[in-house]
């Protein structure tokens, strides 16, 4: 049976270093402060974005919602989003994406400032992340991953490591960072030949497709740590990952739940990211 990678358990071990760390801003006269934009009211925004302002207020860091309407213009979603980019009160700025079909989302990615931009929106911040580059804002996700195989001391040092999703959002930055902890990797999408025998080989394997319950227990090896990373709604409505989770957590030996999991630490990484940029802003 295995062990619960639990978010909730990473997100208490970062909470106090968080809140101190916005005490010492606070004191130097700088508050920090995050600026969510939402375009329309798309279900998965508002729980995240519920989520996030209650990490924000937990942790002390300021935090408003710009809620643009879902018919808005292109020239009007850009004028909105330059505002918000060029306000010196905001450091940090998280845009809800998938945009709605009529917007186009490049001249914002051209536009934001890097060190404003949370959740890896810029070209600078990309590559920074292809690159091993520390100094820049990787998405929040991966990163979230990152931190729960550390905070349960899984060493990646040369394992074999299977990731199933290649999205810019989860999969192709992950890869690179499990590749930056020495992870001998593997990364399937939809046209890999034989998906249950490459998940098998794994010693981690991380879902990040978005197919409910895909991972069976058949996919996993004996004793595999397992992530998902997956956010989905299963036949009967309820929130599910993309690993058959009641029946691989008996095979694995380290696996993190949905809800309960890689989800609930992605705020908390938010809130890292919103101390970073002021500090930056800042010249700290
Ligand atoms: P995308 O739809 O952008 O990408 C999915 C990836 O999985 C693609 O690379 C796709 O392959 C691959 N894939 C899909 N189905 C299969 C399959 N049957 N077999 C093999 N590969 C498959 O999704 P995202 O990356 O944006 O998100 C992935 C999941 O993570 C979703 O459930 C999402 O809700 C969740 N998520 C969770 C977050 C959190 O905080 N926990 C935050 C962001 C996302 P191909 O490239 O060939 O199409």
């Amino acid at each position: 049976m295995a062990t619960e990678m639990l978010g909730s358990e990473v997100a208490k071990s970062m909470k106090e270093g968080l809140i101190n760390e916005t005490k010492e801003l606070e004191e130097k006269g700088i508050h920090p402060n995050l600026t969510i934009i939402r375009v329309g009211a798309r279900p998965d925004d508002l729980s995240y974005e519920r989520g996030a302002k209650k990490r924000m207020e937990i942790t002390g860091i300021g935090c408003q919602v710009l809620e643009l309407p879902e018919d808005i213009s292109q020239a009007d979603f850009e004028e909105e989003f330059r505002k918000v980019n060029e306000d010196d009160s905001v450091h940090g700025i998280l845009l809800f994406n998938p945009l709605p079909k009529s917007l186009d989302i490049a001249p914002v990615k051209a536009m934001i400032n890097p060190l404003k931009d949370m959740d890896c929106l810029s070209a600078i911040n990309v590559a920074k992340v292809f690159t091993g580059d520390a100094s820049g804002f990787a998405p929040c996700t991966p990163e979230a991953v990152m931190d729960m195989l550390d905070y349960y001391s899984i060493d990646l040092t040369g394992k074999k490591v299977t990731l199933v999703g290649r999205s810019m959002v989860v999969g192709k930055p992950l890869a690179m960072m499990l590749l930056g902890k020495h992870a001998t990797l593997t990364i399937c999408h939809t046209r890999t030949k034989d998906l249950p025998g490459t998940c098998r080989q794994a010693e981690v394997l991380v879902a990040a497709a978005g197919k409910a319950k895909m991972i069976t227990e058949d996919m996993v090896g004996e004793n595999a740590v397992v992530v998902d990373v997956g956010i989905n709604v299963d036949a009967d409505g309820n929130l599910c990952g993309d690993v058959d989770y009641e029946h691989v957590k008996e095979k694995a030996s380290y696996i993190s739940p949905v809800p309960r999991g890689v989800g609930n630490v992605t705020t908390s990484v938010l809130a890292d990211h919103v101390l970073r940029a002021a500090k930056a802003l800042n010249g700290i």
